[in-house]
């Protein structure tokens, strides 16, 4: 009999469950919400749920499956399975998930945190299938990264390496606060929701500038979104053009570093502001070589991750694969 992977994506809102094969084709998919708001004994029992509510879904038994792979928000601990005290898991603090699941389901269980999951699925079944050194961005409300060598995540002395999205960009920047509590941090700097504040500043400071983006958003300031800004730069607005063009910039200059440090084989970026594209692609390919010792950078393919809505569930079936 043919043996699956199930997938488990614990997010702040919901918990994603499917049923993976080694091909990485997703067979069938479930969606709870997590109720981390309840508590953590609540939660726990959608993370169960999804589990059992996958199988009947898609008519497995659990003799068909050969393991149960976990991605959750950091920190956590991969090696020992623990998920500490992530911001957008309230209640949760050191829940040894992969040991709780696997004496549920009597299944080898994985836990990994959600970025470094996601790399690896790129890495075997996305945009950088058939690279051995990857260095893999999500960009979204955040800035996650995994650093992937020799076809396994770096994961360095704590568990604690890969986290790309916090290294200092700006040593001075005022107003580039990160959540982790330093500042200037690329994520602070060049996140989705960075890159709209920095430009709701600009306008206010120059109201007279046309643009046709906080129209696009109703009228409100508050509702602007990068969507919002892709959308306008599509029409032309120079604004917005600006906008992202300052976004790549600033990317480029972070991954100049990257390559510096790294020199990966593929660059591959996700998550929701990579779907802005050539805009923001071609400024950051542009930026990167004068920002990089690295000689060969030009060369140093940065493409668009190809699994798009389920790579969280993918990524907890591909630390599997590993
Ligand atoms: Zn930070």
């Amino acid at each position: 009999m043919k043996k699956h992977i199930i997938g488990v994506d614990i997010g702040g809102t919901k918990i994603a469950a499917g049923v993976v094969t080694r091909g990485g084709e997703l067979r069938c998919k479930v969606v709870v919400p997590t109720m981390a708001e309840v508590g953590v004994d609540t939660s726990l029992g959608q993370v169960y749920m999804s589990i059992r509510d996958v199988l009947k879904a898609g008519g497995f038994g659990m003799d068909q499956i050969e393991g149960i792979g976990v991605c959750a928000p950091g920190p956590l601990d991969q090696d020992k399975g623990v998920v500490h005290n992530p911001p957008n898991l309230p209640g949760w603090k050191d829940v040894p998930l992969a040991s709780l699941i696997r004496k549920k389901f009597r299944k080898s269980t994985k836990l990994e945190n959600d970025a470094n999951a996601a790399g690896m699925a790129e890495a075997i079944w996305g945009a950088a299938r058939g690279f051995k050194h990857v260095f893999y961005v999500t960009v979204s409300t955040g800035i996650g990264t995994a650093v992937i060598i020799d076809g396994r995540i770096y994961h360095g002395k704590n568990g604690m390496a890969g986290e790309g999205g916090h290294v200092t960009i700006s040593h001075d920047a005022k107003g580039a606060a990160c959540n982790c509590g330093n500042i200037g941090c690329i994520e602070a700097m060049a996140s989705g929701p960075s890159t709209v504040k920095h430009l709701l500043k600009k306008l206010k400071k120059n109201p007279r500038r046309k643009t046709c983006i906080i129209d696009m958003a109703g009228g409100d300031p508050d509702k602007v979104t990068m969507v919002t800004v892709g959308k306008a730069a599509r029409k032309g607005d120079k604004v917005a053009l600006e906008t992202i063009a300052e976004e790549g910039r600033l990317l480029g200059i972070w991954l100049g570093s990257m390559i510096s440090i790294l020199d990966p084989e593929i660059i591959v970026i996700g998550g929701g502001v990579s779907l802005l594209g050539n805009l923001l692609f071609k400024e950051i390919r542009r930026t990167i070589p004068s920002r990089t010792i690295n000689i060969y950078a030009r060369k140093t393919p940065v493409v668009q991750a190809k699994l798009k809505k389920d790579v969280g569930l993918l990524g907890a079936a591909s630390i599997f694969m590993e």
